[in-house]
């Protein structure tokens, strides 16, 4: 009798397992009126080769940014977009920020579009093409900045030059939000917000780079995705630290602080932070899961059950699922004595840490202390963030947003989901939890590693893409 009643169990089981992942099936897809837009090829690339021939790199150390680069792209979008400089207001904020303010019919429900115009330095040995010339080489205009983000930028500024010159006046309020210091953590986009938010204006949409329309990144997905951050992990480095004696290696102790500190890190590694699953990731396991192929739309639709092989598959594999669902820890800095004959007086190794979910600076310190469980072993904060707050993905803004996404790369899914990475668009969360983080470009493998890497180059059909879509998303607002 008990043997029938654990086998109905077991059936009835499968059978949910079974049901729930044939319900799992992909939502409708709105189809969408796409109209074609006549963009003037040679302006929009002429201008980025020029941008990209500003060489604005910036440097923590001052003496090391050359401003006058700076000003020569601040005098290049006076130039190339003279519609923009007489319909907008532009205010010049911190050091290098840059706020154009287009008034709309109505103040209600501003949009604010963002970009940055700096980029980080380039080892020239390692590039194939000179990165600050914008040459064109089969269809792609080379340089750093192409992808990071002097395109978006482009894109935003080429739309609504062209759109001004056809009358264009948007409905609601439009802020470029442009800044020379994000690759640095600078203040600019920080003062920015300031400025907006002493003047008591909450954007109803915010958009800055991040995701991108990418494929083959979601367990097994074949169809591209448009991946839009609607929130960003929190960053922080630590520093642990241990003192001794010192003395002569000939005459050591039985441990020494070198070896305690490798045990504190094989713990911290051996004990990870716990599994959560945050909104972000949510929505984006419900969006892209849909579209898996059978064994992953199974666990996705069965989260309730399947959340622990999921929990171990990140602890397993690491990579990006992992660092979706946990807050993850890299050692990064190891220090110990300088000569090889002398036990050190005092050793450290650092740690950088992407905060998730509920932990934050204070519970992530006081969680690897439990771990290493050595009250000797000093942990200091370095510097730190919490992770941003989750925007609103049941709004107008995101609908918006979604439908400029549709129309210009219908066959892609559009889905939130949470950057790892920090960007300057953390500072809005301030003043508006509708802060999307999308760079509007379909980016191929390659190409996503050629940001910050050699190379970085972007083939003109995406840049016109780029365009296309800033001017439906104008449009629309
Ligand atoms: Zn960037």
């Amino acid at each position: 009798m008990i043997g029938w009643i654990i086998l109905g169990m077991v059936l009835l089981f499968f059978c949910v397992i079974l049901l729930r992942t044939l319900f799992f099936r992909p939502e409708e897809k709105t189809p969408q009126e796409i109209s074609s837009i006549a963009l003037n090829e040679e302006k929009i690339v002429s201008d980025m080769v020029d941008m990209i021939r500003c060489k604005t790199v910036s440097d923590r150390e001052e003496s090391q940014v050359d401003r006058a680069e700076f000003a020569r792209f601040e005098a290049l979008l006076q130039e190339r977009f003279p519609k923009i400089h007489t319909a907008c207001h532009l205010e010049k904020i911190g050091k290098t920020g840059l706020l154009y303010h287009l008034p709309g019919d109505s103040h209600e429900k501003p949009t604010v579009l963002m970009s940055h115009y700096d980029v980080v330095p380039v080892d020239e040995a390692g590039w194939d093409r000179p990165a600050f010339e914008g040459l064109i080489e089969d269809g792609c205009i080379w340089g750093r900045g192409t992808l990071d983000t002097k395109g978006t930028l482009c894109g935003v500024t080429e739309a609504l030059e062209m759109l001004l010159t056809d009358g264009y006046r948007p409905k609601q309020d439009l802020y470029l939000s442009f800044s020379g210091e994000e690759e640095i953590d600078g203040n600019s986009c920080a003062e920015i917000v300031s400025y907006l938010e002493e003047k008591g204006i909450v954007p109803a949409l915010v958009l800055d780079e991040g995701g991108a329309v990418v494929q083959n990144v979601f367990p097994g997905m074949k169809e591209e995705c448009a991946l839009v951050g609607v929130g960003e992990k929190g960053g922080l480095n630590l520093q642990f630290t241990l003192a001794s004696e010192g003395g002569h290696a000939s005459t050591p102790p039985v441990n020494t602080i070198c070896g305690k500190l490798a045990k504190a890190m094989c713990k911290i590694e051996k004990k990870p932070f716990s599994y959560q699953l945050t909104p972000p990731v949510k929505k984006m396991f419900d969006t892209l899961g849909r579209h898996s192929n059978f064994l992953f739309r199974m666990i996705f639709a069965n989260l309730w059950c399947f959340a622990p092989v999921l929990d171990l598959y990140g602890r397993l594999c690491g990579g990006e699922i992992n660092a979706l669902l946990r807050t993850t820890v890299a050692i990064t800095r190891m220090e110990g004595s300088r000569a090889y004959n002398v036990l050190p007086s005092k050793a450290s190794f650092a740690a950088n840490l992407r905060l998730l979910g509920k932990d934050n600076i204070q519970s992530a310190k006081e969680y690897l202390h439990r771990v290493i469980g050595n009250k000797k072993v000093q942990i200091d904060v370095v510097n730190g963030m919490n992770p941003s707050i989750y925007s609103d993905t049941d709004c107008e803004g995101w609908d918006t947003l979604k439908t400029a996404i549709s129309q210009t790369w219908p066959e892609a899914v559009v889905s939130p989901y949470l950057m790892l990475a920090c960007s300057d668009s953390r500072h809005y969360c301030r003043i508006s939890d509708k802060v999307y983080r999308f760079s509007a470009m379909r980016l191929s493998k390659e190409e996503r590693a050629s940001i910050h890497g050699n190379n970085e180059r972007i083939p003109i059909p995406t840049l016109l893409k780029t365009v296309e879509f800033y001017v439906r998303l104008l449009q629309m607002i």
